[in-house]
């Protein structure tokens, strides 16, 4: 979404464009991320919606779930939205070049070996789960966000997810509604710790009911075959040491960002933690060379904010207008209940050091939540007293 949607913009502005991909287009978001999984959560929102169908009076007998099925119309999905990729690149004359690219030198990308030459280049190579050093990591039955959206999708019974963060959280959604086992390891006090502190705490509620097994201020110290799978060892909050049986464990500690391979040797982008440091117009250390999205250091990490970074580095190479103001990024954790957000959290607006007032009402309140039994959520607004 950094690349393509950039590459459709620059052509439409003009410019002469081609992006350079090894795998398929559509990047970590169509492929691996965000659309993949939004196809999960679908089913498994539609499955406990029919389940809990009595609650409105109506009979759903015998409901229950193909799993390859479900898998096969995820891929039927995301190929479409890939296809539709392709046929926009031709009509904005968009060459598509097949192959793995390295910077050779500040105008010059390589193609398998062949040099392509270019005013500008735009890196927008994403990132790649982290495998932290943990013991027994590289067993069998233990996962990536990659490995559950591959194509075929991978089923368990018992499902340990290491880290609370947003893509344990979807998957913990996705695999409970199925009826599989599910626990939660997160090393931080709560759940998805870089939001709102009352969204975690509602969230953890929720998941709870929910029969969702959660341990807080966790430390995973390693996993090892067990009788009937793996057992994930992890050291609790009161420092004792607890067990996890499962026969998956998804890692989702975060991701990093991603440009393996891409400079040649003698080309040294300034880098901090291991991401490329761009100035506020996306521009590396090195002169007309851009990067956007996951690839850059302190990104967010959310596929529209690396599309509209893109947008915004090709309209300024194009002498164009910017017109979207790129510090403000709204989220969305698509769990049940949907948590959406935009802006500061209550948390960093006091820390920011004007005061603070804070308005909350539930959606208890609002009729057709009631009706719908959606009554669990509420809306939060943070704004400064002074104005
Ligand atoms: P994350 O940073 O959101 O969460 C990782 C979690 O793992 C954190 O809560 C962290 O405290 C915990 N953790 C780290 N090491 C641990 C350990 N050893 N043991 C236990 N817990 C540990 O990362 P993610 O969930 O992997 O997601 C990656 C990125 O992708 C994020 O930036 C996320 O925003 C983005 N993403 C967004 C969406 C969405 O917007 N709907 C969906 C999926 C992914």
């Amino acid at each position: 979404p950094g690349g393509y949607v950039a590459a459709e913009r620059s052509a439409e502005l003009g410019l002469k464009t081609a992006v350079v991909e090894k795998g398929q287009l559509g990047g970590t978001c169509l492929n691996r991320g965000c659309m993949p999984t939004k196809a999960l959560l679908h089913a498994a929102k539609q499955l406990s919606h029919m389940r809990s169908a009595g609650a409105l009076g109506l009979i759903a007998d015998g409901v229950d779930y193909d799993f390859n099925a479900v898998q096969r119309c995820k891929n039927v999905a995301v190929d479409q939205l890939r296809e539709g990729i392709a046929q926009g690149f031709k009509l904005k004359k968009v060459t598509h070049l097949v192959g793995t690219a390295q910077i050779t030198a500040p105008n010059t990308v390589s193609v398998d070996g062949e040099a392509i030459t270019a005013a500008n280049i735009l890196i927008a190579t994403g990132s790649a789960p982290v495998r932290p050093p943990i013991p027994g990591l590289d067993l069998p039955g233990v996962v990536t966000s990659d490995e559950l959206l591959s194509p075929e999708g991978r089923d368990f019974r018992q499902l340990v997810i290491i880290g609370g963060g947003v893509i344990g959280m979807e998957f913990a959604a996705i695999y409970r509604a199925l009826g599989r086992a599910v626990t939660v390891i997160e090393a931080a006090p709560r759940l998805l710790p870089a939001m709102d502190r009352e969204i975690s705490q509602s969230l953890a509620m929720l998941l709870k009911k929910q029969g969702i097994e959660i341990a807080l201020n966790a430390r995973v110290e390693r996993i090892v075959d067990a009788e009937d799978g793996l057992a994930v060892i992890y050291t609790d909050k009161k420092g004792e040491e607890c067990c996890a049986e499962a026969d998956g464990v998804l890692a989702a500690v975060g991701r990093r960002a991603y440009f393996d391979g891409l400079f040649a040797d003698g080309l040294c982008p300034e880098t901090a933690h291991g991401a490329l440091v761009c100035s506020q117009h996306f521009e590396t250390s090195i002169k007309g060379i851009f990067a956007v999205g996951d690839v850059i250091a302190g990104s967010v990490q959310l596929a529209h904010a690396a599309s509209a970074q893109g947008i915004s580095v090709v309209h300024r190479l194009a002498g164009r207008p910017i017109t979207t103001n790129l510090n403000y990024v709204p989220s969305c954790v698509y769990v049940d209940p949907e948590i959406a957000s935009v802006g500061m959290t209550e948390a960093q607006a006091k820390a920011a050091g004007s005061p603070v007032l804070v308005g909350k009402t539930p959606t208890l309140a609002n009729g057709k939540s009631l009706i719908e039994h959606c009554e669990r959520g509420f809306i939060k607004l943070v704004f400064r007293a002074e104005d």
